[in-house]
């Protein structure tokens, strides 16, 4: 059952108990309170019959009885009996009387009733005696009173019901409705489409707040796949560079005869192309470890000085003129890392400030932070774009500057990795011309 139907069950289902409760109360009341009005007026015809007995024996026999039935059966179908406490009640009384008038005082009163008929008994003295009047008789105004407000509730219910019932439906339906049409936009929104967004409703609502999280969502996966898009078109154009070079060497070294020193000058061009291809096919591999969504590698706590001592023997060995300030570190200085991936993203960021640095002055720095290690490399090379500073964390994106160096645009995204991994981060600044600064933040405990 669909939410608008279920709300509008919901809602005229409450309602209709609610009015149930209204209407059995206001009945009740409206009965109860009929019943003492009557027996008021019960009351008031036994004080008049017990008067006229007390007057009875000083009028004449015949205007006794006109008084009586003048003032006496005023009530409708109203019976009356005079009758002795200790003797014998009539068989209509007997149910209702019987054992009840023991020890009841002088204008004590029963009250009673039989079916519809209502009455009231009282204990009253004459002359030393006790005597019992009662007095029966039948509302019937009351009863009409009361069936008519019986019908008017009954007839009304039903139509009560139809009313809330529709108007829970149209409300739900309104209050829904931004919901219903962004279903049906959300069912069109494909691959080809991923720009569609969701219609915002004026009222900041659940359903306002729901259109919205899609909306980013959707934001983020537009994201996701425009940079998968860029990533596959770089990945292939640095594929296809080298598998052509490869290509066209063998081909012009086979295309005729040549002297050796040729052919070997076509296989070190091969050679040296096959090893780019190699480096970059690594590079994807050790992207994508990084960026899975498997397991995390296992964390430890390493000292950090043998880290950076394997980062320096690398860099000097591939950079041997390079004029590097390394950082003075206590032997027990410990980071919560895994080993071999701090040494990649390390290794990366030294390399890349050696590479882009033509003087290769660089110097790396390492600073304990109450609650993190922050390691500073520094260059004074060429720079990045501040347009562009974003964007070089990205896969396979290098700066407009850099193009004539030799990369492949994945180190950064891979240290980004590596950083968000340890739940740190790494931040970029940079003056074209001037320089570039990378700091690593990485918590001191995991
Ligand atoms: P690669 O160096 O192989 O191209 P990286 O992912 O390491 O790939 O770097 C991405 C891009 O960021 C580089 O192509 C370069 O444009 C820029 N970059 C990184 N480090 C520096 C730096 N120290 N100085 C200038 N540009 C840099």
């Amino acid at each position: 059952m669909k939410i608008r139907h279920r709300l509008a069950l919901l809602f005229t289902l409450s309602v209709a108990g609610v009015m149930l409760l209204l209407y059995f109360v206001i009945y009740y009341y409206s009965r109860d309170f009929h019943r003492s009005e009557f027996a008021d007026r019960l009351s008031a015809r036994v004080d008049l019959t017990e008067k006229f007995f007390l007057e009875e024996s000083r009028l004449p026999p015949d205007l006794a009885r006109q008084v009586r039935e003048q003032f006496l059966l005023k009530l409708s179908e109203e019976k009356e009996w005079l009758l002795s406490p200790d003797g014998p009640l009539p068989d209509s009384l007997a149910p209702f009387l019987a054992g009840q008038l023991e020890g009841l005082p002088i204008g004590g009163e029963i009250q009673f009733l039989d079916h519809h008929r209502q009455g009231l008994a009282r204990i009253y003295e004459l002359d030393g005696r006790h005597h019992l009047i009662v007095v029966t008789a039948v509302d019937e105004f009351g009863h009409t009173k009361l069936a008519n407000l019986q019908r008017i509730l009954l007839v009304s219910l039903p139509f009560s019901l139809l009313l809330v019932g529709l108007i829970g439906w149209l409300a739900t339906r309104r209050a829904l409705k931004p919901l219903e049409s962004n279903l049906t936009r959300a069912k069109e929104i494909t691959a080809s489409n991923l720009g569609t967004r969701l219609e915002l409703p004026p009222q900041r609502d659940e359903i306002h707040d729901f259109a919205s999280i899609i909306n980013d969502l959707l934001n983020r996966l537009e994201r996701a796949f425009e940079f998968q898009k860029k990533f596959i078109s770089n990945a292939s154009h640095e594929i296809r560079n080298p598998l052509t070079v490869i290509a066209g060497e063998a081909e012009i070294a086979l295309s005729a005869d040549r002297p050796a020193a040729d052919y070997r000058q076509s296989l070190v061009t091969i050679a040296s192309e096959a090893d780019r291809l190699h480096q970059l096919v690594n590079s994807l591999l050790s992207l994508a470890r990084t960026g899975g969504e498997g397991e995390l590698p296992d964390r430890e706590d390493a000292a950090i000085q043998p880290i950076l001592e394997e980062v320096r023997e690398v860099i000097e060995k591939k950079y041997p003129n390079a004029s590097i300030r390394w950082p003075e570190v206590s032997s027990d200085a410990q980071l919560s890392c895994n080993r071999i991936l701090m040494r990649s993203a390390l290794t990366n960021l030294v390399d890349n400030a050696c590479k882009y640095d033509p003087s290769q002055q660089v110097i790396v720095d390492i600073h304990q932070q109450p609650e993190h290690w922050q390691i500073t490399i520094r260059d004074h090379g060429i720079g990045i774009p501040a347009e562009e500073i974003s964007l070089i964390t990205e896969p396979m994106y290098r700066a407009t500057n850099s193009r004539s160096f030799p990369g492949q645009g994945l180190g950064l995204a891979m240290v980004d990795r590596i950083a968000h991994w340890h739940n740190g981060h790494l931040t970029i600044q940079s003056t074209p011309g001037l320089g570039t600064t990378v700091t690593l933040d990485i918590p001191r405990h995991g």
